[in-house]
């Protein structure tokens, strides 16, 4: 029988248990003792403290599988959520750690038996990179794996150099990729199309060899450590023989769950939003159960963008009533047990995702009727200028996604290039003003999302609330 998802991170953490590491439970998605982090975002953020030496380690070696958000910060995968068959703004990361004990050779040795014997992956099918000087990992490459040189591929840029920050502890990594087959496009590590889906990295080996000083020289670290992290989603997707990480047990029923609700089947365009929903759900919900609340700055910003990414594609797919908040019981049912705090928190998940739900629903309902006042002005399969929907979305927060659907539907269509063209003059605006006594600092990583997304995206409910028009 295939491992499911829970099969295969027990499996994990009992592989590493049985070789001396302790079984930490997951740290919270809120970073404990890094006021600089957005969220955690890999299995070592709990562990910082003790590779710099300011905490002692529980152990000498441990292993977990940690809660991760990549939606905001330096790692963003927001925006290819629904469209790469790897990422997920909210993931697992099973990893293994030693504190100063073993170090290359035996984590190599470790990371090749567990995908080899324990996983029994065919061995034909996995690759490795390693930084391009680290001829040390090469060599013990060769001599566990038995690889061909053509499959230790050397990469000189940083994605094989991990630090932690200008100075302090760093070293080369070594990243194993899994080959879904010439059938998907892609290429191989280091190759001008390595971003496509072919060549999956797994699992990342970091070797914390150097202690990176202020003025760039680095020493070697008198005790050398390992930080792993394994993708759980993409490591299931290979085990279960499927080449998306959205084909999985757990995907399958959250997206089951999804097309159910709304009756529309994974088809074309529809397909991703249902990916995309399942994702953010995800994200949503483990963000809420560990405090997060929906606001309109700093972490709660960042948690309202997820939501409310989620049901613009809900409502693109005609979703009548709010959708995301009937999806949390299989959520639930798949996830509480290995996460208990998400059933403990099941009914405030409930509530905030239904809450924000009827916010956005009174928006929509505002922003189509005020679509359909300059529709009205339109010929029969005419184009909307860009800054009747610029004014949409900047006053009344209407997304233009949303805009160029309902046009979609009624034969009608957008002016694209004017729209661009009137947001990147309101940028242009918003720049200029911001230099009269801008501040960066630490509001800094704000300013960088509100940059990337639109800076008015949720103002619209404020707007309409200011206006008396929402409760
Ligand atoms: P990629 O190059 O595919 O974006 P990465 O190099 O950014 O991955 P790492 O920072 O090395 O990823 O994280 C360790 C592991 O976590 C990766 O090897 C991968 O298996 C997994 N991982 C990273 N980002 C994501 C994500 N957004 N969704 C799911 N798994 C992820
Ligand atoms: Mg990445
Ligand atoms: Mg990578
Ligand atoms: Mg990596």
């Amino acid at each position: 029988m295939t491992a499911t998802v829970n099969d295969i991170r027990r499996q994990f953490l009992s592989f590493f248990e049985e070789r001396e590491h302790k079984v930490i439970p997951s740290a919270p998605l809120l970073p404990q003792s890094d006021p600089t982090l957005l969220f955690v975002n890999a299995g070592m953020v709990p562990f910082k403290n003790i590779f710099t030496g300011k905490e002692t380690p529980p152990a000498p070696r441990a292993t977990s599988s940690q809660k991760c958000i990549r939606a905001g910060g330096k790692h963003n995968d927001l925006d290819n959520v629904g469209y790469t068959a790897r990422h997920h703004t909210f993931f697992e990361m099973l990893g293994n750690f030693s504190f100063g004990d073993y170090f290359k050779e035996e984590a190599i040795k470790n990371a090749w038996d567990l995908c080899t014997k324990e996983f029994a992956i065919d061995p034909a099918k996995l690759l490795v990179t390693i930084y391009h000087d680290d001829d040390e990992a090469f060599d013990f490459w060769k001599k566990i794996a038995g690889l061909p040189d053509e499959k230790i591929i050397r990469i000189a840029t940083s994605d094989n150099f991990w630090s932690m920050g200008d100075t302090g502890p760093c070293g080369p990594c070594s990243e194993i990729f899994y080959d879904h087959g010439e059938d998907i496009p892609g290429g191989p590590p280091g190759s001008p199309d390595e971003d496509g889906d072919r060549f999956i990295e797994i699992w990342n080996l970091v070797f914390m060899q150097f202690d990176q000083q202020p003025d760039g020289s680095r020493e070697n670290l008198p005790k050398p450590s390992i930080d792993t992290g394994m993708g759980m989603e993409r490591i299931a997707a290979v085990l279960q023989g499927v080449h998306s990480n959205y084909e999985i047990d757990l995907f399958r029923k959250l997206i089951g769950a999804s097309v159910e609700l709304t009756g529309r089947p994974e088809q074309g365009e529809d397909a991703a939003a249902h990916r995309v929903i399942a994702d953010h759900l995800r994200s949503s919900s483990f963000l809420i159960a560990d405090g997060v609340t929906p606001s309109n700055e700093g972490r709660g910003y960042v948690l309202r963008r997820i939501m409310r990414r989620a049901m613009r594609y809900a409502a693109t797919l005609g979703a009548k009533d709010p959708l995301m908040h009937r999806l949390v019981p299989t959520l639930v049912e798949e996830m509480g047990a290995a996460y208990p705090e998400l059933q403990r928190a099941e009914g405030l998940i409930t509530d905030t995702l239904r809450l924000e739900e009827e916010k956005f629903a009174d928006l929509l309902d505002r922003g189509l009727k005020l679509l359909s006042e300059e529709t009205a002005k339109l010929p029969a399969g005419g184009t909307l200028p860009g800054q009747a929907a610029f004014k949409l979305y900047d006053t009344y927060g209407f997304p233009v996604d949303l805009t160029e659907d309902a046009l979609r539907r009624q034969g009608f269509r957008l002016d694209t290039e004017g729209f661009e063209k009137a947001m990147a003059e309101q940028k242009e605006r918003a720049r200029a003003a911001s230099n009269f006594g801008g501040q960066a600092g630490d509001d800094k990583v704000w300013y960088e999302i509100a940059d990337q997304h639109g800076p008015t995206e949720f103002l619209g409910y404020t707007h309409l609330k200011a206006s008396g028009q929402v409760q």
